[in-house]
Parts: structure tokens; C-alpha cells; sequence
């Protein structure tokens, strides 16, 4: 359920400090440290996933949820009327560099397309 070797783990355990903006039994909220838009927000699930390419069927109601939480976050943030852009990064070509899996929530600015 947790790696305790697990940055992302150890923030929805408290064990290291975080901008968190929500927090429930299932999913954390929090600003990303090195944040890429004026709203960078990134939420996980609590379950310790690696990455979207491990996810199993019995994850789909968490991931589900990840999705809702950012759409209710984007409001909340006051970006939902100029849109806002969210992301997962998976593997090495992906971009991933935390192997748990995290939504990033990114607004406040125009978005490039193609992404780099
Ligand atoms: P990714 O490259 O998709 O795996 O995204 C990882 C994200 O985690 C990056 O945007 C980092 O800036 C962010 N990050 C890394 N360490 C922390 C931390 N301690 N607190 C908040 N965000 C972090
Ligand atoms: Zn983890």
C-alpha cells in the first residue's frame, strides 16, 4: 500500500512537508515544488502505484477520482473559465522522474501544443 522509500508516499504520510491543498482517505493535493505554470498542483492516491503502466483493474475508481479532484481543484484555483491542462507522465520518454503515480494539474498561463 505504502513504500516508506517512496517520496510520495512519505508526503501523504506526513513524513515530509507539503503544500497540501487536499487531502482524503484516497487521494493528497499538493503544489509541486518546481511549479512549470502559476497553477501547478499534482495529485496522487494515497495507494502506492509506480506508474499508469502498472495500474490493474481494481485502480480505476482511485484514478477516476484524481480526475475529479483536479477538475474541483481548477475551479478552486479560478482557472476553469481560461482551461487549464492536466498530465501524467509515464516512464523515461514520458518524462516521469517520481515513480508514483501523480495527475499534474496545470493552469494560469496559455499551454503549449505539441508538449516538448
Ligand atoms: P514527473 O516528472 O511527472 O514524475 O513529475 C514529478 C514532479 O514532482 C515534478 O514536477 C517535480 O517538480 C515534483 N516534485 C518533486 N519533489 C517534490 C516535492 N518534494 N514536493 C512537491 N513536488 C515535488
Ligand atoms: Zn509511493
Amino acid at each position: 500500500m505504502s513504500d516508506s522509500t517512496c517520496l510520495f508516499c512519505r508526503i501523504a504520510e506526513g513524513e515530509i512537508p507539503a503544500d497540501v491543498i487536499r487531502s482524503d482517505q484516497d487521494l493528497l493535493a499538493f503544489r509541486d515544488i518546481n511549479p512549470k505554470a502559476p497553477t501547478h498542483i499534482l495529485i496522487i492516491p494515497r495507494k502506492h502505484i509506480t506508474s499508469v503502466a502498472d495500474m490493474e483493474a481494481g485502480d480505476a475508481e482511485i484514478i477516476g477520482k484524481l480526475f475529479l479532484a483536479a477538475k474541483e481543484l481548477a475551479r478552486e484555483e479560478g482557472i476553469s473559465g481560461t482551461g487549464y491542462r492536466m498530465v501524467i507522465n509515464a516512464g523515461e520518454d514520458g518524462g516521469q522522474t517520481v515513480f508514483h503515480v501523480h495527475l499534474h494539474l496545470l493552469g494560469g498561463r496559455p499551454m503549449g501544443w505539441p508538449p516538448g
